[in-house]
């Protein structure tokens, strides 16, 4: 069965990347793009990167009327992505969502919206594997290591610091590891920020760097050995196998889905 989609962003980074992940998985069809502006030139950057013609649509109600969609991927920004994935399961079209920064409340709406249409939602801050299982194996030393700190490395362009998955990996760690005052209790900053974040006693250190794209190391202590996470994205293509993931196991979620950890059966 051909699984037939729908993307929003095609232009963006992400976007680019997914293209060419549908173009090259024969299960997948890219049907239509939604892009905010649909001109000819447009058309034809993306029809470059599909090497095909694929109809692209402005507006997203109109999208969704005149296509036959089973999946719709957004990779744009929250508030249109959020507009088009309410758009999308209001048609009964199963979304699948990379887009980052939704609100609690609008998260809370769409998952209201996917349970009332009976219809799959996955929205996955991290796409790459590698960074769901490095969490994911934070999450199992934490038992074991309550003395941890993490550094979290992104491209100078990046405005948040700490990075959602740096805050998310806290979240996980938190739940394992036993509650620690770590460090020695007189420590001082002789500069400010030396110790960068301390979230629930636990220290973030952000860098920022040309050159970089997204990289963590989780880093645990205890007598005599230290153990050591890490992982690097050294590219967006990094994010399509979690993407291709996401949309093979959407059209068999009920509801919302926040994280691609729920669909990796860990
Ligand atoms: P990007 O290169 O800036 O691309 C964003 C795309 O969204 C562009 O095509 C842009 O079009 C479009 N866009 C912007 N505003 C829009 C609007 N109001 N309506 C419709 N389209 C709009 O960004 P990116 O790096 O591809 O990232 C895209 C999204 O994925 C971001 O939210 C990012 O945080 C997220 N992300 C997620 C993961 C993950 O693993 N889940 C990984 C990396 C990034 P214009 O060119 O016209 O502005």
């Amino acid at each position: 069965m051909t699984t037939r989609i729908i993307l929003a962003g095609p232009r963006g980074r992400m976007g680019s990347e997914a293209i060419k992940m549908i173009q090259a998985t024969k299960e997948f069809s890219l049907i239509a793009c939604l892009d905010r502006e649909a001109t000819a030139a447009n058309e034809s950057k993306i029809n470059e990167i599909a090497g095909e013609n694929i109809p692209l649509y402005e507006q997203t109600d109109v999208c969704f009327q005149e296509t036959e969609a089973d999946v719709f991927i957004d990779l744009t920004v929250p508030d249109a992505g959020y507009i088009h994935t309410k758009e999308a399961l209001s048609h009964g079209i199963a979304a699948v969502v990379g887009t980052s920064g939704f609100s609690d409340k609008q998260l809370e709406e769409l998952s209201q919206l996917a349970t009332k249409q009976q219809t799959g939602c996955i929205i996955a801050p991290n796409f790459a594997l590698g960074a769901v299982l490095m969490m994911h194996f934070s999450k199992m030393a934490a038992k074991y290591f309550p003395d941890v700190e993490i550094i979290e490395k992104h491209h100078d362009q990046k405005l948040d610091a700490p990075s959602g998955t740096a805050k998310k990996t806290v979240e996980v760690i938190k739940e394992n590891r036993a509650k620690k005052m770590q460090g020695h209790p007189h420590e001082y900053e002789s500069e400010k920020g030396a110790r960068g974040a301390n979230m629930d006693g636990i220290h973030l250190h952000s860098m920022r760097l040309p050159g970089l794209v997204a990289h963590q190391e989780v880093v645990f202590g205890s007598n005599a050995e230290l153990l050591t996470i890490k992982h690097d994205s050294f590219h967006r293509e990094s994010f399509m196998q979690g993407l291709k993931l996401a949309v093979e196991k959407v059209l068999d979620t009920d509801g919302l889905v926040y994280g691609l950890e729920h669909v990796m059966e860990l």
